[in-house]
This record gives structure tokens, sequence and C-alpha cells, in this order.
């Protein structure tokens, strides 16, 4: 039995759901359109990050140390905190940035959560995969595991790949479709579907070639070499957490036919590259799309803040 949300870190049998959506453009183009919402799976821990998080938790002695890395409004930093209050784990934030940041909404939680924030120049954290900065971290915790950026590492993957199990129960389907930021979750996809479906990732940054390479080593650690997934470079609107008004326009538009809440980063980003790609006949008729909500909501909360985005236009989530 489900005990609850203390356990869902722990729970085998925690799914989220699939949903069949209706909108003009998939019925101009005869295609069959699900999500899977991963945005819903625990009401703290979004999405991707929850998926991530799982195997590498898990594995942890309670009273441990986690380090991770992530920017002042980082999806992964403000799951990070939540997770290891859950399990037990003390947990230390490397924030990019500055200090004064530490009371916008993303980094208040991680603290409320316990979570202790270091803040480090942007030249000090371009090394966060360098060995000499973890080797100077773990002399500073002798019992700190180290997690990189956005959680993306080998033990990640098998949990993103639970996704395609489960999805597999819920629906027939052909293809994958999900935001990418640094890779991980396309890698775990991929891997998940053992080489039978299609994956798409719609890169959210600009111009991120090393992508490819980062999915394929991600992808080497388990053995993995199929290449049934690629990635789509076209449709990030200006860059990592940049966008236009116009696009904007678009993503509520979305959201409000679909009646899904999204954010302007990684899932408005996504569902508006699907339209775009169906209006390029990029999809033959009859294909079965299966849309991954790698959730990220927190982060909204960040841009109504900072004014890039009104508040009243989206569904900020409440913790
Ligand atoms: C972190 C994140 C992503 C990107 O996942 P990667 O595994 O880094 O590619 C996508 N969507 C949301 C909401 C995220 O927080």
């Amino acid at each position: 039995m489900n005990q609850g949300f203390k356990s869902d870190l722990a729970a085998p049998e925690q799914r989220s759901v699939v949903q069949k959506l209706n909108h003009p453009t998939f019925n101009k183009y005869s295609v069959e359109v699900y999500i899977k919402r991963d945005d819903l799976i625990h009401p703290v821990i979004s999405g991707n990050k929850w998926r991530k998080l799982k195997y590498n938790l898990n594995q942890v002695a309670k009273n441990k140390t986690i380090i991770s890395f992530g920017g002042s409004y980082s999806n992964h930093i403000h799951a990070l905190a939540f997770a290891c209050q859950e399990k037990g784990l003390n947990s230390v934030g490397i924030i990019r940035g500055e200090a004064s940041n530490a009371d916008n909404f993303t980094l208040s939680c991680a603290r409320k959560w316990g979570m202790d924030l270091v803040f480090v120049d942007r030249k000090t954290y371009r090394e966060r995969s360098h060995l000499s900065f973890h080797k100077k971290l773990q002399t500073q915790y002798p019992d700190g595991v180290i997690i990189p950026e956005g959680g993306s590492n080998k033990q990640a993957l098998l949990g993103v790949a639970e996704i395609i199990d489960e999805a597999k129960q819920q629906v027939a389907f052909d293809t994958v479709l999900t935001p990418i930021g640094s890779g991980g979750t396309l890698a775990g996809l991929a891997l998940g579907t053992r080489g039978i479906n299609k994956v798409i990732g719609i890169s959210v940054l600009k111009g991120a070639n090393y992508l490819q390479e980062e999915v394929k080593s991600l992808l080497a650690q388990h053995q993995y070499s199929e290449n049934n997934w690629h990635i789509e470079h076209d449709y990030h609107c200006g860059g990592y957490a940049k966008f236009k008004q116009e696009h904007l326009d678009e993503i509520l538009q979305i959201q409000q036919e679909l009646d899904i809440p999204l954010e302007p980063v990684y899932s408005g980003k996504m569902f508006r590259a699907l339209l775009k790609m169906l209006e390029a006949g990029r999809f033959e008729s009859g294909s079965n799309i299966l849309l991954i909500h790698t959730g990220g909501l927190q982060g909204l909360h960040g841009m109504v803040d900072r004014k890039l985005l009104k508040a009243s236009d989206w569904q900020l989530p409440r913790f």
C-alpha cells in the first residue's frame, strides 16, 4: 500500500496518469496525442526530477549529505531539497549566482526544507564537473555524495526509463516527445524503449550541439547504442529560459486549448514544437505521439517575480 507522500520515492507502484489530448491541429494531421502527466507524480518533487532522483537517493544511507549544483531558479535544486528532507538526508546546493537570490521562491523553499546553500561565482560554477572541485567538496563534506547538475547520471536513466515501462501499460504509442536540457531525460526515455519507439528531444537551449554526445555517453553507460532517438534544435525560442511575447502568446493559447498547466521554459516549448512539427509535415498521419510533461511549474514563481510573466496567466503551484 502507498503510505502517503513520505514513501513516494521508494514506492515502485507510483505512477503518473496518461491523458488523451484534443486539439484541432491533431485532427487536421490525423495524429493521436497523449500526455504522461509527470508534473502530477508528486505534489512537490516535480516531473522528471522525481524520476532522476529516485535511484540516486534510494541507495544513500540516512544522515549522509547530498551535494548538487544549480542556478537560482533550478527545478533540480527545488526537487532535491524536498526529496532529501523526506529521505532523512542532509543537502547542500552549490548555487550559481549572488547570495541576494537566497530569498527568491525556489531557494527559500530549498532552505525551508533544510538545504544549505553555497553561492559561487560563474567561474567557480563552471568547474562543477571537474574532479578537482569534487575533491575539494569531498574534503569539506567527508560523508558527501555528489550528484551532477540536473541529476543526470547513470542512475537517473533507470528512473526515467520507468516512464516508458508504465506508459506501455497505459496506452499504445510509437513516438515519444520530451523537452531536454542536460539530456538525461531523453537518454532515460530511449533506454526505456529498448530501441522500439522513436524518441524526440526538443532542445530548450540554443545551439546545444554537444547534447548529442552527452546523450550518447549517458546511454553508453548502460551499453545502449540504438539510434532510435534524436534532438530537435530549432524550437528553443532564443535560448534557455528565453522567449519573446509571441512565444508566450502561443504557449498561453495552447495551455488554454488543452487545459494543461504549462511553463515557458520546458513544457511550453515542447508543445509549441509539436504544433510546428505537425504543420511542417514531420509526423505521418496515424502516428500515436506520447508527450512527457516533465513538470517544472515551480519555476513560474521566479519568472513572475522578475516580471517576465503575468501571474494571472499561469497556474502557479503552492507548497
Ligand atoms: C530539468 C528539466 C528538464 C530537462 O531535463 P534533462 O534531463 O536535463 O534534459 C525538462 N523539463 C523540466 C520541467 C525540467 O525541470
